[in-house]
This record gives C-alpha cells, sequence and structure tokens, in this order.
C-alpha cells in the first residue's frame, strides 16, 4: 500500500537523504528524536518486518548498519539505538516498513523504555512452547 514513504521514493515530496541504492533509501526523520535520526526504507511497499522477502530484509539491515556506521563517525553519539515499530498498537505510524536509527548522547532523556514486568514460570513456559511450536 503506498504511503507518504512512496512519494519520498518517487521523488514526490522531499526528503533530506543521506544515502539510496537500487533497494533502499536513508533520509532523516521529519520529527526527530534526537539531532541525526534516521529512518532506513525498503523501497518495496511493504508494510512489517514479517512481510519483508530475505533480500528486502538483508538490504535494510545492511544499509541500516552502514548508515549507523556513517552517523557513528560524523556525529559522534555515545550510543545509537535501531527501532523497528510493526503494526499502529506497537507505535507504527506510517505502514511502509522502516528502521529508526536514533543517535544517543548520556543522558539525553530521549526514550523512555519498558517497565519490566514479572512473569511466572507457568507463563514463561507457556510462552516460549507457543512461539517455538510456530517456528
Ligand atoms: P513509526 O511511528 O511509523 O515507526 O515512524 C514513522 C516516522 O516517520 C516518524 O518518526 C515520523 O516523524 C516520520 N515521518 C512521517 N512523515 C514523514 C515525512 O513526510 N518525512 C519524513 N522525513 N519523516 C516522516
Amino acid at each position: 500500500m503506498a504511503t507518504i514513504f512512496t512519494r519520498i521514493i518517487n521523488g514526490e515530496i522531499p526528503a533530506l537523504k543521506v544515502y539510496e541504492d537500487a533497494d533502499t533509501l536513508a533520509f532523516l526523520d521529519i520529527a526527530p528524536a534526537s539531532p541525526g535520526h534516521t529512518l532506513v526504507i525498503c523501497k518495496n511497499e511493504v508494510a512489517t518486518l514479517t512481510e519483508l522477502s530475505d533480500a528486502q530484509l538483508l538490504a535494510t539491515a545492511r544499509t541500516t548498519q552502514r548508515v549507523a556506521a556513517a552517523i557513528q563517525q560524523a556525529l559522534q553519539p555515545d550510543g545509537i539505538n535501531i527501532m523497528q515499530n510493526n503494526g499502529a498498537a506497537a507505535g507504527q505510524t506510517v505502514f511502509h516498513y522502516h528502521v529508526h536509527i536514533i543517535p544517543r548522547w548520556t543522558d539525553d532523556g530521549v526514550m523512555q523504555f519498558w517497565e519490566h514486568k514479572s512473569l511466572s514460570q507457568a507463563e514463561f513456559t507457556e510462552i516460549v512452547a507457543k512461539i517455538s511450536r510456530a517456528l
């Protein structure tokens, strides 16, 4: 399904591109979590991680690694978060597969991580059984 990212790929709306190849495109997020926050997208109209082909997954992972290395060298952050949201419940707002590269600096206060939950042994066991069966 076409989203705003298809229009960016097609050059119909502008984006601050940092890298492009035949399969992927990397550009600055319009509403960055930190300076240098970059999105890496697969050029195919695929919404989520599980829908990617092996080739699309590999191409996007390679570009993510390459751009993250460039951000590390150019901006010298103290760390980098790689994030990727699948589905509205997980925070996905643009339904075109993309990876967030978010440079981080010590005590930058950028991201609030999850609260850790306690699960019983029975719950852990049931979850691992369900996932294992699905693989
Ligand atoms: P999601 O919430 O789907 O994981 O992330 C979507 C990201 O796309 C958001 O961080 C948002 O700021 C960014 N975004 C949405 N529309 C545009 C746009 O038109 N241009 C750019 N450069 N980024 C966009």
